[in-house]
């Protein structure tokens, strides 16, 4: 189960992302956090992919940035019903478990 955790992200935060290089639809501006309910440390949300970069929404309480990461490397186990639920859809060293469950990332790879 995600993280019931959303961010609305302010004006200075959605002009970052709309200056990114991206060929992916701009940025909602409320997102919801992607990781596992109940992780530990920061929130985090995707907000754009820019070839291999992917920069992610972080927020506590008090406070929010926006960071860049690269994919986890990890992989589910290898009878995943399907090849595009093979891949941890989260960024490299995010807390709580890998996640496959989103596949808005896989398309390059049809
Ligand atoms: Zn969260
Ligand atoms: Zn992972």
């Amino acid at each position: 189960m995600n993280c019931p955790a959303r961010i609305t992200l302010d004006a200075a935060q959605l002009a970052f992302f709309n200056e990114l290089p991206a060929q992916a639809p701009s940025v909602q501006s409320e997102l919801g956090c992607e990781l596992e309910r109940g992780h530990e440390g920061s929130h985090a949300a995707l907000g754009q992919q820019v070839e291999a970069t992917m920069w992610w929404v972080q927020w506590t309480l008090s406070a929010s940035e926006i960071n860049p990461y690269t994919w986890c490397p990890e992989h589910r186990v290898p009878d995943a019903p399907s090849r595009d639920d093979k891949d941890c859809t989260l960024f490299d060293g995010h807390p709580g478990k890998h996640s496959a469950a989103k596949l808005y990332w896989h398309s390059e790879a049809a």
